[in-house]
């Protein structure tokens, strides 16, 4: 796909010009603005991908509504490469930087153009007003007869620039509602693991950068198979849907709580240690099992208790993010062999300095 990330000024001119194109035709014929149909349109207004283009106008004249397995179908048939999704969510993400730069320039030249109407406007108004005669050598100096013209052109001038800005902020709008779909987990509302990544990377940095330091857990729901097996994959939904509410609820607003794939959660604690942050994770293992859980509104179902197991690591100096999220992982691990429905922590000695290496495995 050619969606690349934009930077020089030419270019960014032209991701504001595409994007302006993009969202009212999507708009118009009712197509969400979802990252993947995003993409189609962006590609489609670029006009760089000929055989895109051919389908989609051929598409249009035949009056075909673009429902969203069109939507995919033309995603998958002429943009998909691997990669892709990363790269979108980098487009959109200087874009809404891009556009907010826009509103700020156009608010500064759009209260210059009012106050500039304004002069103009006492400059006449003092012309009607029986003016001394050094007043109107002052005043008709510079002016002359084309003051009347100045103040139509001025006044269109700024109404269009008025209008140029409610359009950037419908924009606005529109891309910062992308960017939440980009980052968020559907069935959980939660953050999703891309989320999750570039939150780790910004926490891994503050961390390095500065003496601040953060700890993580990793959390699994137990048998959730046989959750799946015994009650069908809906009310596995719901399942997974409620333990990410009570891992939201039983840690801090600036904590950061994402579902990173399936039945596995993480969250990231920042400015918590190694010791507080055992204790937060056995207080949501502890809640999450204190119910029994059941399901239906009359003839209930009881689904009996749900557990998790937890491993928590904290970041040490030196480390990289894979060490980090390695020390979780393998904390899951034994509180998994170990019965499961606990929680493990696996804290670095000062010893094990390894050499920094801060790449993520690449998913399997
Ligand atoms: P363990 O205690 O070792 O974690 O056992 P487990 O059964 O929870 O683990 P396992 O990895 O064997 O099974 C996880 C299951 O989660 C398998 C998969 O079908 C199911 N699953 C993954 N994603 C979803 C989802 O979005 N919805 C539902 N309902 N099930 C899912
Ligand atoms: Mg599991
Ligand atoms: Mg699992």
């Amino acid at each position: 796909m050619k969606i690349e990330s934009r930077t020089s000024g030419d270019d960014k001119e032209l991701s504001i010009k595409i994007l302006r194109q993009a969202v009212p035709k999507m708009t118009a014929l009712d197509i969400a603005v979802t990252p993947v149909n995003y993409a189609v349109w962006y590609e489609y207004c670029l006009g760089t991908n000929p055989l895109l283009k051919l389908e989609i106008d051929k598409l249009l004249s035949s009056g075909t509504s673009f429902t969203s397995s069109t939507n995919d179908r033309l995603f998958k048939e002429f943009l998909a490469e691997p990669g892709d999704a990363e790269k979108l969510c980098s487009v959109q993400s200087e874009t809404q930087s891009l556009i907010s730069g826009l509103i700020n320039k156009i608010r500064q030249i759009s209260q210059g153009t009012a106050d500039f109407s304004d002069v103009l406007s006492s400059y006449s108004d003092q012309l009607q007003d029986n003016p001394t005669e050094a007043t109107l050598a002052e005043l008709i100096e510079g002016l002359g007869s084309e003051l009347t013209q100045v103040m139509q052109k001025n006044k269109g001038m700024a109404a269009s620039l008025s209008q140029m800005d409610k359009e950037v902020n419908e924009l606005r709008n529109e891309m910062e509602s992308l960017q939440n779909e980009v980052m968020t987990d559907p069935l959980t509302t939660l953050f999703n693991r891309r989320a999750f990544d570039h939150q780790m990377q910004q926490v891994f940095n503050g961390a390095t950068e500065g003496d601040k330091s953060f700890s993580m857990m990793v959390v699994d729901i137990d048998f959730f198979k046989k959750v799946n097996d015994t009650y069908g994959h809906q009310t596995g939904d719901k399942v997974i849907a409620y333990v990410g509410r009570l891992l939201k609820k039983g840690v801090r607003s600036s904590d950061f709580v994402a579902r990173y794939g399936g039945e596995e959660f993480v969250i990231i604690l920042p400015d918590t240690d190694f010791n507080i942050a055992m204790t937060v994770a056995e207080g949501v293992r502890a809640v999450i099992n204190e119910k029994k859980l059941s399901i239906g509104a009359e003839n209930r179902q009881s689904l009996g208790r749900i557990s998790v197991s937890v491993g928590v690591s904290s970041f040490c100096t030196d480390d990289s993010i894979d060490d980090c999220m390695a020390r979780a992982d393998e904390a899951l691990y034994q509180a998994k062999s170990s019965g499961r429905n606990c929680v493990k922590g696996i804290e670095k000695q000062p010893s094990e300095v390894k050499p920094k290496d801060n790449r993520r495995a690449e998913p399997a």
